[in-house]
């Protein structure tokens, strides 16, 4: 019997723009590869859940309306995902799952939407430009090419604790003022790219490798 990978893809009714969802078939086909089954689990309104039950959590991009509506839910698992992220476990956020993980996200409507507070970084609006196009940027796997729309810019409030995800070589990635795409943090990714990101094989076997590391570690901790 393969053993089962379990993934939380959070909100996933709610947050999944431009073929992120893409991103967990992409890792199921890889993982089978290696031997695994996957399941993945949506975590929406109203559910409860404990990180440590998965071996990696997925949080893709959201429209405005969208994630006004999740912020008011996900406070209650803060707590969860933020002991997660420390413990070293994987984790991919795109574009407003991305956003979420940081303090707050101030929206073209003027709203200001409340963030998990975890890692010190902050999302605003600028009226000048919506940040729409193709992106390719340089990554510690190599090169990625994706697709960005989102009109947040995101910057880092401490800038040794968090290091980007990349280096733009076409594209806005977090703002288009620095350079970077998104964040790493632990095995932490956040990325504005949809497309999905993990059509770019490396990354998504580097992953799929975290995955199957943390997948024995959960495996090793219910043993005991
Ligand atoms: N709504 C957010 C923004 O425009 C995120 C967009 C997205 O996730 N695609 O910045």
């Amino acid at each position: 019997m393969p053993e089962t990978i379990k993934i939380a893809y959070l909100y996933e009714d709610l947050m999944n723009t431009y073929g992120d969802s893409g991103d967990v078939k992409i890792l199921a086909f890889l993982l089978k590869e290696q031997g695994y089954d996957t399941q993945v689990d949506n975590i929406s309104l109203g559910d409860n859940f404990n990180t440590f039950d998965y071996d990696f959590v997925f949080w893709g991009g959201g429209q405005d309306f969208e994630q006004s509506v999740v912020a008011k839910d996900l406070v209650r698992h803060k707590d969860t995902i933020d002991k997660y992220i420390n413990a070293n476990k994987p984790m991919l956020c795109i574009c407003g799952g991305y956003q979420f993980l940081g303090a707050y996200y101030e929206t073209s409507g003027g709203e200001t939407i409340k963030g998990l507070d975890i890692l010190p970084f902050h999302t605003i609006f600028k009226a000048d430009s919506r940040m729409i196009g193709d992106t390719e940027y340089e990554t510690e796997w190599g090169k990625v090419r994706a697709f960005e729309n989102h009109s947040g810019r995101t910057y880092f409030d401490d800038k040794t604790m968090l290091k980007p995800f990349g280096k733009m070589i076409e594209g806005y990635g977090n703002n288009p003022e620095e350079g970077n795409e998104g964040m790493r943090y632990k095995n932490t990714i956040g990325s504005y790219s949809h497309g999905p990101i993990l059509k770019n094989e490396n990354v998504a076997r580097a992953i799929a490798d975290k995955i199957v590391i943390s997948h024995k570690e959960r495996m090793a901790a219910t043993a005991k």
